[in-house]
């Protein structure tokens, strides 16, 4: 389950004419969706006895397939949740995390169903709500684009749709709203499924029938950048033991801090088989990138069960951010094959998503994140060098702005920020000898004196340039 794999690094000519040292990810399984006493969890508290979050998190560690759970604790009284809990549940968290062996995360299922839908937020360590005396920080019933704001506010935080229905989230995916910079921000995924919440079953054989896979297609067609996840929604003492559906991260090592990362990198996929390997890149960039580059687009999936589960189908998606329209199988593995390879010969200034869908012959639908490419005109003097995905969190920002990325090889990298005239205002790096992996530096907008306005954060390595464009608000 923990077995490493390498990015292939196949169709690259490095300037060096050396193949650097490969990074690696591990497979990591969990879920993100389950409650504890604290809220209106542990319904069968009077037969178990388990009730705390501490307790809930030390049966989820003895659950098989399980590296890590989120407690998404609701966040108002009418669902059990009073302010002091909060702050213990995520002291719990803390404490009973093990590096390398479990990782405890505690957040919240923010929302009323009936005002506008759950979804849940990971890294915000106060309680966002609307009860007189019952949060840290006020954040109205319904008002979701606040609710973004006080993500986007915080490095490293993020949300996720927790069973979503039409007209949820300020009828955020409907084709009549307008797209929202500031809900792509702040959300990192949506659900293949969820639930079922109130099953008692722990013989991981009571999985959720429901699908959310479309509202998945839908706000990928509207430009969203989301990922999808897989949830358990437990409110007994279940933790995941009803199904043997995953969220699976792709992470260095199983500690807190790289697990948020992964997720909020969107380098996760959702699977109803608890072992799972996919691998799948884009120009040797993991899944969850967005990124830019002057080469055709090579992309490679690779679906590895250890129990050695025969793949039925797989096939590869591509649409286009914020057509409106549904991406459409571009790819297909031949019968029985457990990989893919496609090459596309993307045009300069097209956009796409890519994203792959597996299935196994005992039915199991594998679905992964997507990777977004932007093709950009080839400059006359290099030769076309493969770009490499950067991502700035939050954005439209208004306090610090994490920008990341993950190197394939070891290389010399250059991080500066220009103003809309092209000016440099800021210089996180220059030119400095950087090994490969992910990297990520914070930028302070109000320490750096940087005014309200679009800028464009550049990155360059091997003699390639990524360009993302800022807003300070
Ligand atoms: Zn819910
Ligand atoms: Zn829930």
């Amino acid at each position: 389950m923990l077995k490493t794999f390498t990015l292939i690094l196949a169709g690259f000519c490095w300037a060096l004419g050396a193949r650097a040292q490969a990074p690696t990810y591990n497979y990591y399984f969990g879920n993100l969706h389950a409650h504890s006493s604290y809220s209106d969890g542990n319904a069968d508290e009077a037969t178990t006895g388990y009730s705390t979050p501490a307790q809930d998190y030390s049966f989820a560690n003895a659950s098989l397939h399980l590296d890590f759970l989120g407690i998404s604790e609701h966040n108002h009284a009418q669902a059990g949740m009073q302010r002091p809990n909060y702050a213990k549940g995520i002291r719990q968290a803390d404490s009973t995390t093990v590096n390398g062996q479990f990782v405890a995360l505690y957040g919240m299922e923010w929302g009323v169903i009936s005002g506008g839908g759950h979804i849940l937020v990971y890294g915000v360590d106060q309680l966002l709500g609307w009860e007189a005396g019952n949060y840290d920080v006020f954040v109205a019933r319904s008002d979701y684009q606040s609710l973004f704001k006080q993500i986007n506010r915080r490095p490293g935080a993020f949300a996720l749709f927790a069973h979503p229905q039409t007209g949820d989230y300020g009828n955020l995916y409907s084709a009549s709203t307008a797209f929202s910079p500031r809900a792509d921000s702040a959300i990192v995924g949506t659900p293949l499924r969820s639930g079922p919440a109130m099953s008692t079953n722990l013989t991981y054989s009571n999985p959720s029938t429901s699908s959310y896979e479309s509202t998945y297609r839908t706000m990928l067609a509207k430009g969203y950048h989301v990922g999808i996840s897989l949830d358990h929604d437990n409110h007994n003492t279940t933790f995941g033991r009803t199904t043997q559906g995953r969220i699976v991260v792709l992470a260095p090592s199983l500690t807190k801090l790289d697990v948020m990362q992964a997720l909020r990198a969107r380098r996760f996929y959702a699977s109803d088989d608890w072992n799972t390997q996919v691998n799948f890149t884009l120009n040797a960039q993991p899944m969850g990138s967005i990124m830019q580059g002057t080469t055709d687009a090579t992309i490679s999936v690779n679906v590895a069960d250890a129990d050695n589960e025969a793949v039925q189908s797989l096939t590869l998606l591509r649409g286009v951010p914020g057509s409106g329209q549904n991406a459409v199988t571009v790819a297909t593995a031949p019968a029985g094959s457990a990989s893919l390879s496609y090459a596309d010969a993307v045009t300069a200034g097209s956009s796409y998503y890519y994203y792959a869908v597996a299935l196994q012959a005992d039915g199991h639908r594998i679905v992964t994140s997507p990777i977004w490419y932007n093709r950009t005109a080839v400059t006359s003097t290099a030769n076309a060098v493969a770009a490499v995905a950067l991502d700035v969190f939050p954005n439209p920002a208004q306090g610090p702005v994490t920008l990341s990325y993950f190197l394939p090889s070891a290389s010399e990298v250059s991080l500066e920020v220009l103003d809309g005239l092209g000016r440099q205002v800021s210089v996180l790096s220059s030119q400095e000898r950087q090994a490969a992996g992910p990297h990520s530096y914070l930028l302070d907008a109000r320490q750096q004196n940087l005014a309200a306005g679009i800028y464009t954060v550049r990155l360059t390595q091997q003699g390639a340039t990524t360009h993302r464009k800022l807003v300070i608000e």
